[in-house]
């Protein structure tokens, strides 16, 4: 199960080992982003609230985004980079 974006204070928090998945309130585009691409942007020490104002939706540019944390495994339904 994924969990809420609150799970995460700062982009270090366990040790940037999880994965943001990024969901489009507008158009259902999903993606997953590795926060130390954020973290090469923003720094470390930005909250992961700061970082969610940043993110747009990177199909349809909207901003309204729900932001998902995972640890080590993808959502179910996942679709972002089927092979
Ligand atoms: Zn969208």
């Amino acid at each position: 199960m994924p969990l809420p974006a609150t799970s995460i204070d700062k982009l270090s928090d366990h040790s940037g080992a999880y994965v943001i998945c990024v969901t489009c309130a507008r158009c259902q585009h999903q993606r997953e982003m590795d926060p130390r691409s954020l973290a090469n942007i923003l720094g470390w020490n930005t909250t992961l609230k700061q970082a969610c104002t940043r993110l747009r939706c990177s199909q349809c540019q909207a901003r309204q985004i729900k932001v998902e944390i995972a640890f080590n495994r993808k959502p179910r339904g996942w679709k972002s980079n089927p092979s």
